[in-house]
């Protein structure tokens, strides 16, 4: 052969692969088949490197385990799982209901895309009874989509009870379960028919990778959420299904010592004369603790709180005070977090009085002794500005 085939060709014989912890990186976008049968044999075979590979059959497999669940589908991002179940079980007619506590981009999603598909969206209170909401869902209504708790707010919902009655009803119910991280709450356990979260959160655990799934126990809707992503061309990368493998080892660790640390936490401010309520499922006494408490085998490190009320430049000196903390969205990863929560609240069907101006934390996985520290200094500089 001339040397530019024999350049092109080398190295590219297949050498068998030393066994290491994780799954080897495979990259490729061609799939090279074993015979001309194979081709076309997508029942048996992976034929294009879209489908995804060594590491996001691996991490399928680990989430499958992970939900309890037939099937799981990845997406390349939480927002992008929500979009793409919904896209997947949705058409044109159909009605959604939806928690009005709703992650605030799925919101945006419901209400600028699925209605020019002519998907129309109903809010309901994220503390809504299973009954009345289900007995009062039209004939139109295909999917009911829940989060509990709750984003920012924390309203926990009876899910299991709601999945009852919608099935009763012909209705599928799917849950963003990215608070739980797919391990402190198991939806498809409790008779949810999707359960999705955002991997980007606690199961990355870091804040540099960003990834949604779906899972599934019933293999027909299985294949419906596999073909939606399919459909769309969707795909996540060797690297990136690699690392949220990694992240996922060491999930039960991370969480017990991050849903420790924030019940510490929540206890401390309870008990501060400059906060109004605290509002953290795992909380006793808290709003929706009973559900919590029956349904939960533990809280994470997310939860909000409610600052007596004062102006606006008083909540901001609490927050510009923190040093330990860091003034950001997103949440999940080893690091602790705080934001205001007001201006993400205005699109709000039921909007409830929390007591004051609601900050929202991330707990993270630094000495809890340190970020009581951190916040008695934010509360001393609230005090001094509040007057
Ligand atoms: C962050 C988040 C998402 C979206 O995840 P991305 O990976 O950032 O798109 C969805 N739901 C909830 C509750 C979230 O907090």
């Amino acid at each position: 052969m001339d040397e530019e085939t024999r350049l092109i060709r080398a190295g590219t014989a297949p050498r068998s692969l030393v066994k290491t912890v994780g799954p080897p990186i495979q990259k490729g976008s061609t799939v090279l088949l074993p015979n001309a049968e194979a081709l076309y044999d997508d029942d048996h075979h992976v034929t294009y490197g879209r489908q995804g590979l060594a590491a996001q059959g691996a991490l399928q497999d680990a989430l499958a385990t992970l939900e309890g669940a037939v099937g799981v589908s990845l997406y390349p991002s939480g927002l992008a799982a929500l979009a793409g179940a919904l896209l997947a079980v949705l058409k044109a007619g159909d009605q959604v209901l939806v928690s009005d506590a709703i992650y605030k981009p799925t919101r945006r999603f419901c209400d600028h895309v699925l209605k020019r598909f002519g998907i129309s969206t109903t809010y309901f209170d994220p503390e809504a009874e299973a009954e009345p909401l289900v007995a009062g869902a039209s004939d139109a209504v295909r999917l009911i989509l829940m989060e509990s708790p709750g984003s920012l707010t924390f309203e926990m919902q009876d899910q299991a009870a709601v999945a009852r009655l919608a099935r009763d009803r012909g209705i599928l119910t799917a849950t963003d379960n990215t608070w739980a991280a797919g391990y402190l709450y198991r939806p498809l356990e409790h008779g949810i028919d999707i359960s999705i979260q955002a991997l980007t959160k606690y199961v990355g655990g870091h804040s540099d990778v960003f990834m949604g799934s779906a899972a599934a126990r019933d293999p027909e809707l299985v294949r419906r959420l596999d073909d939606g992503v399919l459909h769309l061309g969707w795909a996540v990368s060797q690297e990136d299904a690699y690392q949220m493998l990694r992240g996922l080892r060491t999930l039960p660790t991370r969480l017990a010592r991050h849903g420790e640390s924030a019940l510490r936490i929540a206890h401390w401010l309870k008990a501060r004369p400059e906060v109004a309520e605290v509002y953290h499922p795992a909380l006793p006494g808290a709003p929706g603790h009973e559900l919590f408490a029956r349904d939960y085998s533990g809280g994470c490190g997310l939860f909000a709180f409610a600052l007596k009320p004062a102006p606006e430049e008083a909540v901001n000196g609490f927050l510009d005070a923190l040093t330990l903390f860091g003034l950001g969205f997103s949440w999940g990863g080893f690091e602790s977090l705080a934001i205001s929560c007001e201006p993400q609240l205005k699109t709000r069907k039921f909007r409830r009085d929390y007591g004051g101006p609601l900050i929202r934390l991330h707990v993270g996985l630094e000495s809890p002794d340190d970020l009581i520290a951190d916040l008695a200094q934010g509360l001393a500089a609230y005090e001094r500005l509040a007057g």
